[in-house]
């Protein structure tokens, strides 16, 4: 039997076992999928024993940075996937092909066409989405609640800061940690005079993504008038899927990922929505 796990803290909550596990039925795969919450002390330790038990596990929060120094090869800045094999282990990230994939399903192919993109927030999943969205020919702008983290990002990437006021774009994604609570939402703040109001002139805003997906429905989405709108549950079936193809050499074509898409679309979705 393959050992496969996914490493992080505080992630009991994590739908990852039941994506996972899905593939494996899938696939015919005889494998374990365990969820290891670890803290920073203890991640030394641990990386040994992956390195010697395991056959790969994916990276969640706080640890896609700190696993690195532990890889072999050259893994990216942000590690969410690990392949072990003959006892080495390197590092990959999959968050951006399952942002992309999911954008051009859910919107279609809107890369050709482009246009302005805002990106709400400054952590992990910004960097990501922010150079998926430069390759695919948008103009990118950032806002973060604190500024100067944005103005870093911005400088690092070759894009630009942006206050919420200031602009009208095609395409907002949300990659806060804003949502999760009913009432929470990033664009609603406090005017010059004190009004609390959405802050940005949403009338031109075409599409919407939100990397959150439980609550399915965020503030964000729900206040936003654009015509499309769509939650960050593909986005991780499909960096699951990405994973899956790295760690166990699944030859995954696009028929059979859509086919495992839609599936875990429909049963996660009831899922969440008994939960919330
Ligand atoms: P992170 O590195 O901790 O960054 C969090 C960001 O959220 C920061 O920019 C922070 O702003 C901002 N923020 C937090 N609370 C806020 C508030 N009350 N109002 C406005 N901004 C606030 O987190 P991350 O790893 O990038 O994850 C961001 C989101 O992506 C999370 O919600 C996570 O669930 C989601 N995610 C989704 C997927 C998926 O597959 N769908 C995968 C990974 C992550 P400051 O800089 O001002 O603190």
């Amino acid at each position: 039997m393959k050992k496969f796990a996914l490493i992080g803290h505080n992630i009991s909550y994590s739908l990852s076992p039941m994506i996972h596990g899905e593939i494996y039925r899938k696939m015919g795969l005889d494998a374990s999928y365990e969820l290891i919450s670890v803290d920073m002390q203890e991640l030394p330790l641990l990386a040994e024993r992956l390195r010697r038990d395991y056959d790969g596990f994916n990276v969640t929060k706080p640890h896609k940075e700190n696993i690195i120094p532990f890889l072999d090869g050259n893994p990216p800045k942000s590690v969410n996937t690990v392949r072990i094999e003959n006892g080495k282990m390197y590092g990959f990230s999959t968050d951006g092909y399952g942002f992309t994939k999911d954008l051009k399903i859910r919107f279609g192919d809107i890369g050709k066409i482009g246009g302005d993109a805002l990106i709400l927030g400054a952590g992990g999943v910004a960097r990501v989405i922010i150079e998926e969205l430069k390759n695919q020919g948008f103009n990118v702008y950032v806002w973060n609640r604190t500024r100067d983290k944005a103005e870093k990002l911005c400088e690092e990437f070759g894009v630009k800061f942006t206050r919420l006021q200031d602009i009208k774009p095609d395409l907002v994604v949300n990659c806060t940690s804003c949502g999760f609570r009913k009432g929470e939402n990033p664009l609603v703040g406090a005017d010059d005079d004190g009004t609390v109001r959405n802050l940005l002139d949403r009338h031109h805003v075409k599409w919407a993504y939100d990397t959150i997906y439980s609550p399915p429905q965020t503030d964000f989405l729900y206040c936003n008038r654009a015509s499309k709108t769509a939650n960050g549950l593909g986005m991780l079936i499909l960096q699951a899927i990405e994973s899956d193809r790295i760690m166990c050499g699944f030859d995954i074509d696009e028929m059979l990922e859509r086919e495992i898409y839609n599936e875990l679309m429909d049963k996660l979705s009831s899922k969440i929505a008994s939960n919330v």
